[in-house]
């Protein structure tokens, strides 16, 4: 997989697309991400990208032939088209779906907003698809590529140890994950469920599946709504939230 990113800051970007489990997923080759610094396209003496909006609105608003020109680069190199994504709070929520489908695709192209956004032309004519990381707005488009670019890049074999695998993860299956423990066996006068400490395999991964189901239940009820889950494991919530009620 091969990710363009197109933003003003390209530095920051790196600085994090270097470190830690990312950075050494890059190093081995298992995908590429490479930064593009927009001003490199302004063909104008101060290199500005940016403009005051027709609306009459404050603010300024990046210009569309610098980004074009940004992405017709790309192309050219590529000598194919990428899969565009404009990182924006109009489009539609992140979800791990999406970075399931988006972490398939061989070439993609993610453009970062600042300021006020950018010009609608630019994304009327290379943008696939908008998406933005929550209903709330942040000053520039890098924070949410970072966002995306680490939860795909997640995805992709060989960036996650098997131990580490994200399969048992909270949302990979539409649940939460189940509660984990570490060392020591008491802490605080709690004990680490017995159930952990037994090595009968069956019965812990029985426990998993329950734990992620009450879990769901008790901290995002609503994502039960979206599964089609078997009698049995209906009838886990149902104790569940019984208990509850009469705790
Ligand atoms: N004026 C725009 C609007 O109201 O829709 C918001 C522009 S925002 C200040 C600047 C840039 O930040 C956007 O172009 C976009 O790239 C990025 N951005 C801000 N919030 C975002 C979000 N929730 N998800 C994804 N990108 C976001």
């Amino acid at each position: 997989m091969r990710i363009d990113i197109a933003t003003l800051f390209p530095e920051l970007m790196e600085s994090y697309l270097s470190a830690s489990i990312i950075g050494r997923a890059r190093d081995k080759g298992i995908f590429t991400a490479e930064c593009h610094n927009i001003r490199d396209y302004a063909f104008n003496k101060h290199r500005r990208v940016d403009d005051t909006p027709y609306s009459e609105r404050q603010g300024m608003l990046m210009q569309a032939e610098p980004i074009y020109r940004c992405w017709q680069a790309v192309c050219d190199m590529l000598r194919a088209q990428p899969y565009v994504i404009y990182m924006s709070p109009q489009g539609r929520t992140l979800t791990q779906q999406k970075c399931i489908e988006l972490s398939k695709k061989e070439n993609l192209f993610i453009l970062c907003g600042h300021y006020e956004g950018v010009d609608a032309r630019i994304t009327d004519k290379i943008v696939d698809e908008e998406i933005s990381i929550g209903d709330y707005v942040l000053t520039g488009g890098e924070l949410p590529a970072l966002v995306l670019i680490d939860s795909m890049a997640r995805m992709l074999d060989g960036v996650l140890s098997e131990r580490d695998g994200y399969e048992d993860e909270s949302h990979f299956n539409g649940l939460l994950e189940y509660p984990q423990y570490t060392r020591p066996e008491v802490w605080d006068g709690k004990r680490v469920p017995q159930v952990l400490l037994s090595g009968h395999h069956a019965n812990i991964l029985k426990w998993r599946h329950e734990q992620s189901l009450i879990t769901t239940a008790k901290k995002r009820p609503e994502l039960l709504e979206k599964l089609d889950l078997s009698e049995q494991d209906l009838a886990i919530i149902h104790n569940y939230c019984e208990n509850k009620q009469t705790r």
